[in-house]
């Protein structure tokens, strides 16, 4: 058995856009090998996988794409819960049922706490977190019983230290990847028909695409050799098993495809490859291993496909996030010193908000079952009080009420508070009104957030209210990256540095530079000025020199096309590996991206209006994921224009705009690529699609505001 290309998955059942350690990161050897990627999330993950498999189907190349999440279930599981034997019901089955949204907000535990209800006993799965309000669904493994189904599969008695299937939360929550990762894969399995098959579940000889389950585990040794070369764990994980496979000799991959066990078994319970086969399996990776020393960027990370000639912005914003990594390390800040930080890691509450129920008025509190009859009541008032800060100690006896102020904690015998409004009170007695609910006016411990959730998710970035959560939390320090160093340099001949410095009529004062320092400074990163340079080769490989020291990444403008005075370019591609991009929009077009001595420079273009559009659309996303948050997508807003245009297709474009009186886009009087003044003027962008269109007062288009490109 041949596989051409070998690509590895890292699974990840995050409920949020992750990246760095604990996402998914996809490795590919063989044909088409290249560097670990990351996905934030497993729509954008899907997608990486479906662009692969078109380009190894488009060179009649066969795909071998491992996945490291159980792929079945022990026996009677697919029984119970299909009604038919064989674990690809359970694929159709979750493909119907897993909701998995772009974001990864997900079902998962309701899903599982359903399929528990429907079987006998209590369980299968369990796992959840803990403010989670799921009956059925056990938050500990020991509250099952009466399970008719194995906790392992065969494989698993043959492999210890997998996590068992069932298990949804917490350490390798290897049972919500399974369900994640099912759904998703049966859609692939779907998409490609024929093309395509799941190993060991069915025949695969004949298969373009054959998908297995893997478990990096198998080579752990080898994993935690070479661990510290890559940006994670994970990233190693996909890299050196990729490699693994796809370096095995034919005969021993056809010996691992046909496992020794039943096949009723391999039906039911799925294999992983490699399982019992340790020694072949390092045998792929042959000597290799020490040499290893992937670059934190690829070289060729920017370069497009051949023949790519115009791109369109959402296929070169995808391309960039999957060739960006976080770049910075990180540190730890106490809460207060952390605001506009990313967070490297999750945070997760150490203790409830509230910690415990309280009262959310000031009034009278009392046991509401110890209420007789519909009301009016009076109730004899209890001595003391409960107040913020100053809890009542003893017990309430029912029948009798409680002053209580906000915040308090209820007291032992308090379960609800009357608004002190509605009573009447002489100091020893309290009246007022039925009907009287359980629990109004009160607040039930970690109703906000309870201890042991996720309070923020790594990749956020820190804001004043993100502050006030932490605190509340109980969390004292965040592990958060240090800020991105953005260098930026100006180039050009005509181009006078400094503002105000008089000029030649064939002169112009560097607009962009301020700007652009600005922009970085906003965006919360460390702004690095590298002034400007002529347009002279020896002094342009000079100052980038001096940006790769001082700088994480480097902003260029000017320079970057390739006319005859683009030295920037010329620079870029006779030492280092520049890929110029010919992005359809407008304005904008030529962008160029290289490492230089391993910094990333991304090369803008010089008229301001064109550099201040590429860096909102792609400098900050991108920006952004090397300081290691998430490569997003600016927020619009669909809104009536007041102006008409009849737009050509083929490029996306980018017009200066602001709402006017009426909550309607207005665009600025002229779409001339030299009027700066129309930027300043503007307060957002109108971004119209590839196609054509023809735009009357009225359309609907959408407004993005520069707030929501962070500025
Ligand atoms: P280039 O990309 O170098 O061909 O520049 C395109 C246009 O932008 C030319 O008109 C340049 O004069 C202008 N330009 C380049 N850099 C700057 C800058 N830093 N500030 C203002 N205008 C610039
Ligand atoms: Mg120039």
């Amino acid at each position: 058995m041949r596989f051409d290309g070998v690509i590895i998955v890292d699974w990840s059942a995050a409920a949020r856009p992750t990246t760095g350690k604990d996402s998914i990161w996809i490795g590919q050897a063989g044909a088409g090998a290249q560097a670990p990627v990351n996905a934030p999330t497993r729509h954008a993950a899907m997608e990486v996988l479906c662009h692969r498999i078109e380009a190894a189907q488009a060179s009649g190349q066969r795909l071998l794409i491992g996945a490291d999440f159980p792929f079945a279930y022990p026996q009677g599981f697919a029984k119970a819960l299909t009604g038919r034997h064989g674990a690809l019901s359970i694929w159709e089955w979750l493909a119907e049922e897993v909701a998995d949204a772009p974001d990864n907000a997900n079902n998962r535990f309701d899903l599982a706490n359903r399929i528990n209800a429907s079987l006998p006993g209590v369980g299968p799965f369990w796992g959840r977190p803990p403010h989670l309000d799921l009956p059925h669904l056990p938050a500990k493994g020991s509250a099952r019983h009466r399970m008719p189904f194995a906790e392992r599969r065969a494989v698993e008695a043959a492999e210890r230290g997998t996590q068992p299937v069932w298990k949804l939360y917490t350490t390798g929550s290897v049972g919500s990847q399974a369900l994640l990762g099912i759904a998703r894969f049966d859609k692939l399995k779907s998409d490609l028909g024929a093309a395509c098959a799941i190993w060991p579940l069915e025949p695969h000889d004949k298969a373009e695409v054959v998908l297995a389950e893997v478990w990096p585990s198998l080579l752990t040794k080898e994993i935690a050799a070479v661990e510290a070369q890559y940006p994670c764990k994970d990233a190693a994980q996909v890299d050196i098993l990729a490699r693994a496979f796809a370096g095995l000799p034919p005969k021993k991959l056809t010996a691992m495809l046909s496992p020794d066990a039943p096949r009723e078994i391999l039906a039911e319970e799925g294999w992983i490859l490699g399982a019992g086969a340790v020694q072949d399996l390092r045998s792929g990776l042959g000597n290799t291993l020490p040499e290893l020393t992937p670059p934190r960027l690829r070289n060729d990370c920017f370069a497009m496909p051949q023949g790519v000639n115009w791109v369109p912005v959402d296929e070169a914003l995808a391309k960039l996030d999957a060739a960006l990594i976080p770049l910075t390390t990180t540190e730890t800040l106490p809460v207060a010193k952390a605001g506009g930080r990313i967070l490297a890691e999750d945070v997760i509450a150490r203790r409830s908000n509230p910690p415990r129920p309280n009262s959310a008025v000031d009034g009278y509190g009392f046991a509401r079952d110890a209420l007789q009859g519909d009301g009016p009541y009076t109730l004899p008032l209890a001595k003391g009080r409960a107040a913020a800060g100053q809890p009542f100690e003893g017990v309430v006896p029912p029948g009798q009420a409680i002053r209580i102020l906000t915040g308090a904690i209820l007291p032992d015998g308090v379960d609800t508070v009357v608004l002190e409004e509605d009573c009447a009170t002489d100091g020893a007695r309290v009246a007022f009104d039925g009907p009287i609910k359980a629990r109004i006016n009160t607040r039930k411990a970690g109703e906000d957030v309870a201890e042991g959730e996720l309070a923020l998710a790594k990749g956020r970035r820190l804001t004043p209210p993100d502050l006030a959560l932490l605190a509340a939390l109980g969390v004292g320090s965040a592990s958060v990256y240090r800020p991105l160093r953005v260098g930026i340099l100006s180039t050009g001949d005509e181009i006078i540095a400094r503002a105000g410095d008089p000029a030649l009529p064939h002169q112009i004062h560097d607009a962009n530079r301020p700007m652009l320092l600005e922009l970085a400074r906003q965006w919360g990163f460390t702004p690095v000025d590298l002034g400007h340079v002529k347009d002279d080769p020896k002094k342009i490989r000079a100052r980038l020199d001096k940006g790769a020291q001082d700088a994480d990444v480097i902003l260029t403008s000017g320079g970057a096309s390739a006319g005859d005075e683009d030295h920037v370019s010329r620079l870029l591609r006779s030492e280092a590996t520049l890929s110029s991009w010919r992005i359809a929009m407008k304005p904008g077009r030529p962008l160029a991206f290289a490492l230089w001595k391993g910094v990333p420079v991304l090369g803008l273009p010089g008229n301001p209006v064109a550099a201040f559009v590429c860096a909102l659309v792609f400098g900050r996303p991108a920006l952004t994921k090397m300081a290691g948050g998430p490569f997003a997508a600016p927020q619009g807003f669909t809104v009536p224009a007041a102006f008409a245009k009849r737009k050509k297709a083929g490029r996306r474009e980018y017009l200066r705009a602001r709402l006017n009186g009426d909550g309607h886009a207005e665009v600025f009087r002229s779409e001339g690529s030299g009027r700066i003044s129309g930027l300043s003027w503007a307060e957002g962008l109108v971004e119209l699609p590839g196609g054509a269109a023809d735009i009357e007062p009225g359309t609907l288009v959408r407004f993005i505001p520069y707030g929501s490109f962070g500025l």
